[in-house]
C-alpha cells in the first residue's frame, strides 16, 4: 500500500505528470507463474515471457529504462532475451510499451498491437486521447495490427486477444492455456479496466464512446474464463503476497479464480460510480484513486 500511496502522491502533482515515478522501475525477483509463462516485470510494471520452442513471447516492454531489468530477470531464469520473437502490450500508455523500440531493436522481435493502441505505440504517444501532451516515448513500428478475438500463435503456444477497450482504445486482455501436473489452465492478463484520474466519461470530445467501451470491458472480461489470474500491473493480482506463497504448499498461488472474478467486480462498480458522479447523479469527490 505504501507503494500505491507514493504513485498516488506522483500522480496527483502536475509537476510530476512528466516523470515517471522512480518507484515504477524497481527490480523484482523473475519468477514462474504457470507452466511456461514468467514475471520478468519490475515491481510496479508487469511484464511476462511465454517461452515456445520456437521463441519466446514478451508481454509489455515497461519504460525504456526497464528493458536493462527484463533482459537481467529473462536471463536469471535461464533464457535468451535475443530469443524474444514476438512483443505484445496489454495497453498503450508509457509504462507498458515505452521500451518497445528498444526491445525491439536489440531482439528483432516482430511488434503485435490492438488497432487503437497501434498507432499510439508507433506515434510515441501521440494521439492517445488523455496523456499526449505529458508522455511520449521512442515511437516503435507496429507490424501486425490485431482485431478482437485475434489470435498469436508461436511454436504450439495461442495467445487469444480480447479487446477491452476503455483505459485506452486498443487496451487488450489475452488468454491462454498452460498445462500445469497434466491439468490445462485458462490464464488471463488483464490490460486495464480502470478509468484514471482526469478521464472524462461524459461527453468526452475525444474519445466520445468511452463509456460505452467500459461498459463492454467489464462484459468481456466477466466472460472470460480464468484460473490463472495477472495483469499489467501486479497489483491487480496481489502479485506480491502470491510470490512470497510459492513453493509455501502444493498449490500454485497464481490459480486464483475467485480473485479475478472480485478484481472484475470491484473494478465495474468503481467504474459505474465514477460514471454517476460525472453524470450529476452523486455529489461525491471522485478523485479518490489512481492512475495507472
Ligand atoms: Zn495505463
Amino acid at each position: 500500500m505504501k507503494r500505491m500511496a507514493a504513485w498516488i502522491a506522483a500522480m496527483a502533482s502536475g509537476a510530476a505528470a512528466q516523470t515517471v515515478p522512480p518507484k515504477w522501475n524497481e527490480p523484482f525477483p523473475p519468477h514462474r507463474v504457470v507452466g511456461n509463462v514468467y514475471y520478468v516485470g519490475t515491481s510496479f510494471l508487469a511484464c511476462f515471457l511465454i517461452t515456445t520452442r520456437e521463441g519466446n513471447i514478451l508481454v509489455n516492454s515497461g519504460l525504456e529504462q526497464s528493458v536493462p531489468l527484463i533482459r537481467a530477470s529473462i536471463e536469471k531464469l535461464g533464457f535468451r532475451f535475443e530469443d524474444t520473437k514476438i512483443l505484445l502490450e496489454s495497453h498503450a500508455h508509457i509504462d507498458h510499451v515505452a521500451g518497445h523500440a528498444l526491445v525491439k531493436k536489440l531482439t528483432g522481435a516482430q511488434v503485435f498491437a490492438m488497432a487503437g493502441d497501434a498507432e499510439v505505440i508507433a506515434a510515441g504517444g501521440a494521439g492517445d486521447f488523455q496523456y499526449e501532451q505529458q508522455w511520449h516515448w521512442a515511437p516503435c513500428r507496429v507490424d501486425r495490427i490485431l482485431q478482437d478475438g485475434e489470435t498469436v500463435t508461436l511454436g504450439d503456444t495461442v495467445l487469444t486477444a480480447h479487446l477491452t477497450p476503455g483505459h485506452t482504445r486498443g487496451c487488450t486482455a489475452w488468454s491462454l492455456n498452460e498445462l500445469e501436473n497434466g491439468k490445462s489452465l485458462r490464464v488471463v492478463i488483464v490490460g486495464s479496466a480502470r478509468a484514471n484520474p482526469g478521464y472524462r466519461l461524459v461527453d468526452n470530445s475525444k474519445y466520445p464512446q468511452i463509456a460505452e467501451d467500459f461498459k463492454r470491458t467489464f462484459r468481456v472480461l466477466q466472460s472470460l474464463d480464468c484460473d490463472v489470474f495477472l495483469g499489467a500491473h501486479g497489483w491487480y493480482y496481489g502479485m506480491e503476497a502470491k510470490f512470497a506463497r510459492i513453493g509455501r504448499s502444493a498449490e500454485n498461488p497464481f490459480i486464483d479464480p475467485g480473485g479475478y472474478r472480485e478484481f472484475v467486480a470491484v473494478s465495474e462498480r468503481a467504474f459505474l460510480q465514477e460514471l454517476s458522479i460525472q453524470q450529476g447523479r452523486v455529489g461525491v469527490d471522485s478523485k479518490k484513486h489512481s492512475s495507472e
